[in-house]
């Protein structure tokens, strides 16, 4: 998935504002952040969505959710986030490299958000 654009940003090759990686994961400040706090975590490796992945892809999924809490208190959202994974065409996800956004911020993110 040399084209990726989220493929591109793992590799360093488009830069991004990091906020943690390990062996599985990257996660990186969203461009055009919809709260206060506003991350992606993407596992490195490709996956298209969530619609695509599959049993194998179980312990990336849980990495990217386990580390979700820490990284949002360290981020300035200590009580609480938002996780969301827009999925496919229903789902309207814009960028087809599977990604969790983590929305927070000191105040509480409101009603369900139109779009993220
Ligand atoms: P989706 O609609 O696919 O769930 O979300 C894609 C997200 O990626 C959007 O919130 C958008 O702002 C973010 N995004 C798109 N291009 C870039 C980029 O080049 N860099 C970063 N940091 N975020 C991006
Ligand atoms: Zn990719």
């Amino acid at each position: 998935m040399s084209d990726c654009l989220f493929c591109k940003i793992v590799r360093g090759e488009i830069p991004s504002r990091k906020v943690y990686e390990d062996e599985q994961v990257y996660a990186f400040h969203d461009i055009n952040p919809a709260r206060p706090v506003h991350f992606l975590i993407v596992p490195k490796q490709h996956i298209t969505s969530l619609a695509t992945a599959g049993e194998a892809d179980a312990p990336v999924l849980g990495r990217m959710l386990a580390v979700a809490g820490r990284l949002a208190a360290e981020q300035g959202s200590p009580d609480g986030f938002r996780v969301i994974i827009n999925t496919g065409r229903v789902g309207q996800q814009e960028v087809e490299h599977l990604h969790a956004h983590i929305v927070g911020g000191p105040d509480p993110v409101g009603p369900m958000l139109k779009r993220i």
